[in-house]
């Protein structure tokens, strides 16, 4: 139980560049946000080199500095920035209640979510070894495939995700090998079928990643396991990516927003609202299709916009 009951105008749940957006927008509007920050500070782009697809960049910049500029200018504007992980909400009333670390409760008149979505990755050791050294293990083809131009590349999944980033990488790598897992794809027909139609990409079924090669620094190959036949054997590449599924981090939100069925948030179309009057949504959380960091952040200010109408309206209703 917590001793003491903190009001807050506009409370912002994790710090990606939609929750650092979000900040800069809404602080700059007199809202006084707080934000926390949650388990990754930075989101999903600390986990990423280089990044240089965000406008503004020309020379590119990595992810955990671009990070820090976003803090900073969150900062710089007033934002309250928080450690701490926001455990538990109630949405049920008129005011949004939550909980940080379970037990600081917080009652706030507006809350912008921005918890992001995390990739999946396989598990294996020698995976997370070349992820975490930023050696050729990735989970977004749309940010790191220009790293691999005209060299050798292996993609790990059969959906949907995995047909478009292979597709994608083929374009800019050599050679594209697929492993999928069964002996069929899940991806819908057509999107399957542009990848088997690809000159320069090989799918293998019934195959398993066994381990993530490479020299200490970087990768220089994936070795793989037949699951029907047993063979083994190792395919040369110079990046290792997973495209197995992403697992918005919304849990704690399902007993009262509307999620479908892999737990992204729905939005009002065209809109960072919710079903729950004074909760709006940016980012990951409710985007399986873009995910890219300037579409979290353009979300991000949409949602402190929508947040500002909204207590506005509420503080000085219109007169019928
Ligand atoms: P999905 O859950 O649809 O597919 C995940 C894939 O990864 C499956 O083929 C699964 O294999 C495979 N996989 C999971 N775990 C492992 C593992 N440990 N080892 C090897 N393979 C593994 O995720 P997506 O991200 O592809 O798609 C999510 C949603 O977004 C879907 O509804 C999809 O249709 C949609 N989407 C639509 C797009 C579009 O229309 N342009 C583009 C991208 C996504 P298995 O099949 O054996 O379970």
């Amino acid at each position: 139980m917590s001793d003491t009951i903190e009001k807050v105008k506009c409370l912002i749940i994790g710090s990606g560049p939609a929750g650092y957006t979000a900040a800069i927008y809404a602080a700059r509007a007199n809202m006084a946000p707080v934000l926390y920050q949650g388990t990754q500070p930075g989101g999903q782009l600390t986990t990423t080199n280089e990044v240089e697809n965000f406008p503004g960049y020309p020379e590119g910049i990595t992810g955990p500095e671009m990070m820090m500029e976003l803090q900073k200018q969150a900062s710089r504007f007033g934002t309250d920035i928080r450690d701490g992980w926001v455990t538990r909400v109630d949405f049920s009333g008129d005011v949004h209640r939550v909980w940080v670390n379970d037990h600081k409760e917080i009652h706030c008149d507006s809350v912008i979510i921005s918890t992001g979505a995390s990739a999946k990755y396989l598990g294996l050791v020698s995976e997370q070894k070349y992820l975490k050294l930023g050696g050729g293990v990735s989970a977004c083809a749309v940010c790191d495939g220009f790293f691999y131009r005209n060299q050798e590349v292996v993609i790990v999944g059969a959906g949907d995700s995995a047909c478009e980033e292979a597709h994608y990488l083929s374009k800019l790598c050599s050679k594209v090998t697929m492993l999928v897992r069964r002996d069929v794809f899940r991806a819908s027909k057509i999107m399957a079928n542009r990848v088997k139609n690809t000159k320069n990409i090989e799918i293998l079924f019934n195959t398993e990643t066994e381990e993530v090669l490479g020299d200490g620094q970087v990768v220089t190959g994936v070795k793989v396991k037949d699951n029907v036949t047993g063979e083994v054997k190792t395919i040369p590449a110079t990046g290792f990516f997973v495209a197995i599924g992403h697992k918005p981090n919304t849990d704690i939100f399902k007993e009262y927003l509307d999620l479908d069925k892999t737990g992204y948030i729905i939005n009002k179309p065209g809109t960072s609202k919710t079903n729950v009057e004074g909760v709006f949504v940016s980012g990951d959380a409710a985007d399986h299709v873009y995910r890219q960091a300037i579409t979290a952040a353009g979300t991000g200010c949409m949602a402190a916009l929508d947040a500002e109408r909204y207590l506005a309206a509420k503080e000085a209703p219109v007169e019928a």
